[in-house]
């Protein structure tokens, strides 16, 4: 069990850095298995499956690796199907803490044109019908690697786009006012995309708004102590 996540499991230590896995991982493990497409085989479901646990853990490292590049700490990492957190501390400066969390969607970034040209040669050089589980499977990598692309640098708070946001407003308006403000935006879309999801039914987006509105709301927090102390 981590401390710092309650529900998590011990995977293993990479560059000193201990990998956790969250119970919520194996809930994702049926859901997508339902929408992949891949559902027909389950060799190629579970080889896209590990292979989204490693786009994650990769974006995890991104930030990880970076933290400890500007002198911060970053010792573990959960994962979770919306993305894994990183428990990085970056010393108290803007710059750090940008290039941090920026440094976890660069990992997608690079990856998107990789996954893109073994997309297109599959599709152009195998024959569908002589392999139909491995093209999919490079489609759904593909998909899956820029759909965390887009949803991590949507500028809401605590997800990798907010904390951009909060960083680059720090240079500007300080710690905790720009704290507080992306974590507002965090609170406001949050409960806007909540309530839209409950009208449509979409339960598992539910469950994505009402983490990302208790994270923005605990921001808030944050930023109100931080403000006392730069008074
Ligand atoms: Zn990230």
């Amino acid at each position: 069990m981590n401390p710092q996540s309650p529900g998590s499991l011990r995977l293993f230590k990479l560059f000193g850095v201990q990998v956790y896995v969250h119970w919520s991982w194996f809930v994702a493990l049926v859901i997508l298995y339902q929408m992949s497409g891949l559902a027909g085989s389950l060799g190629w479901f579970l080889a896209g499956y590990l292979s989204l646990f490693g786009i994650v853990l990769l974006h995890e490292f991104g930030h990880a690796m970076a933290c400890r590049s500007v002198g911060g700490e970053a010792r573990s990492i959960v994962l979770w199907p919306l993305g894994g957190i990183a428990f990085v501390k970056p010393p108290p400066r803007p710059g750090a803490l940008l290039w941090s969390i920026a440094a976890g969607p660069l990992v997608n970034v690079v990856l998107v044109p990789v996954t893109f040209v073994i997309w297109i040669a599959a599709e152009g050089l195998l024959d569908p019908d002589i392999w139909p589980g491995l093209v999919t499977y490079i489609r759904v990598i593909t998909t899956i690697n820029l759909g965390l692309l887009i949803f991590n640098i949507m500028p809401v708070y605590p997800l990798d786009g907010g904390q951009m946001l909060h960083a680059i407003l720090w240079f500007f308006m300080g710690r905790a006012r720009s704290l507080h403000i992306a974590a507002t935006i965090g609170v406001v879309l949050g409960a806007i995309v909540g309530v839209l999801a409950l009208m449509a039914g979409d339960w598992w987006m539910v469950m994505i708004a009402i983490f990302i509105g208790m994270q923005a709301w605990n921001g808030m927090k944050i930023a109100k102590v931080l403000a006392m102390y730069e008074r």
